[in-house]
């Protein structure tokens, strides 16, 4: 057949966390809603902070109909970039410059862009497992050989000893996100530094950079944890950074790409990112989303309710004797399944109605993770069936 082969399969094979969603939403149908324990989706479940909605009617209100809805510039309003810049630098005492960000449409074409941008011939770009599935695609079509660097098992931080093995001349680039999407965690300062020291050392032995990709969809979601800003620790660090979680804006699509300047070639690499996106059919974010932005870059989300489920699961999935690492960010926890084989341990618990997604997809088989964007009646109402499932698995091996 006479279409790309891989775009094509990437399109016709559904991703399994999508399935299972799919899935519960057939099965609400027949045995209704309050029945399903549905732990698949990341869809944030609190709501954008008011702020957020009152500054979309003042800016109706307020700006001319051409400007909020016309093109901006490629690379974003300067109102928007330098509101992002201030509120970074009042946050962590930098001095980022509004010429270091490209606003872009979320965290996933941002990766796009830079996966592309980085896309010499023959590099490679390491993912540490437990890792989000797409990055895999979003490597391999930008050209990128995808290599993947085992979990570091139990604490989920990173595998530094199995990283510094696989790093080549050919490296190019790491993919890092924290905190983490499937498992929770949230990088130390102390793996950065133990990290940077070895990144410095390969760099300097191989004579080219290679950069950190820091995916940060969950940045502003911690729980008491100090998410450390990256590029201060390690300076050819690249941010993706999203709205989508963060201000609960997930189908807005807006977000923004930080190359610093006194990266490697960092200049260079803002124009290949700019030219990456542009390349790819970016024209400009969404125009009023990035006025928003403008005036809400110092806006934080109410975690109360993320953090009331996260108890909730931790203490009584703990409690029954299930595994998984300290969940202390982003709104996941990725859990040891009983008896060690995830897909069966997934299937047992969909014939109960409860919808849990195996870890093989993330990179990191025998682990499932759940998403607690949910109610905490659906928690309360679900814990039982944990309970049942894991007696049912006692005593099994995968
Ligand atoms: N990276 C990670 C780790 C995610 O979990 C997600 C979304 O769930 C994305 C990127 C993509 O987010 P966005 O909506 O900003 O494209």
């Amino acid at each position: 057949n006479m279409l790309n082969p891989s775009a094509y399969a990437l399109g016709a094979n559904r991703s399994c966390i999508r399935d299972l969603f799919e899935y519960g939403c057939q099965r609400a149908a027949v045995v209704g809603r309050e029945n399903i324990y549905d732990y698949s989706l990341g869809n944030p479940s609190i709501p954008s902070p008011k702020e957020v909605d009152e500054t979309v009617r003042q800016i109706l209100d307020d700006t001319d109909s051409l400007l909020i809805h016309g093109y901006t510039s490629a690379v974003g309003d300067y109102a928007t970039r330098k509101a992002i810049s201030d509120d970074l630098n009042a946050r962590y005492g930098v001095s980022t410059d509004p010429e270091e960000f490209f606003i872009g449409c979320g965290a996933a074409p941002e990766l796009v862009s830079v996966f592309r941008a980085l896309a010499v011939p023959g590099a490679e770009i390491l993912a540490v497992a437990p890792y989000f599935p797409e990055y895999k695609p979003f490597a391999q079509e930008a050209g990128l050989e995808f290599k993947v660097v085992p979990a570091d098992i139990p604490s989920f931080q990173i595998n530094l000893t199995a990283m510094e093995r696989m790093i080549t001349p050919s490296t190019q680039a790491i993919i890092l996100n924290s905190p983490n999407n499937p498992s929770g965690v949230v990088y130390t300062r102390e793996t950065y530094q133990k990290l940077a020291a070895i990144l410095n050392k390969k760099a300097a032995e191989y004579g080219h950079p290679i950069y950190i990709v820091s995916d940060e969809p969950y940045r502003e979601l911690a729980y008491g944890v100090e998410v450390p800003f990256l590029p201060e620790i390690y300076r050819d660090t690249v941010i993706c950074y999203s709205y989508s979680k963060s201000l609960s804006l997930p189908g807005e699509r807006i977000g923004y790409v930080y190359v610093p300047q006194k990266a490697t070639d960092g200049k260079a690499l803002y124009s290949a990112v700019a030219g990456a996106a542009r390349a790819g059919g970016h024209v400009c974010a969404p125009s009023l989303w990035q006025k928003v932005i403008a005036r809400c870059a110092h806006l934080r989300p109410d975690l109360k309710s993320y953090d009331r489920n996260r108890k909730a699961l931790y203490e009584g999935l703990t409690r029954m004797g299930y595994e998984m690492a300290k969940p202390d960010g982003a709104f996941y926890l990725f859990i040891k399944a009983p008896g060690g084989d995830a897909n069966a341990f997934s299937d047992a618990a969909k014939k109960k109605d409860l919808l849990v997604v195996p870890g093989d997809g993330f990179g990191c088989p025998g682990y499932f993770r759940i998403c607690y964007c949910v109610s905490l009646e659906m928690i309360q109402k679900s814990l039982p069936v944990f309970e049942e499932l894991i007696k049912e698995f006692a005593g099994r091996t995968a």
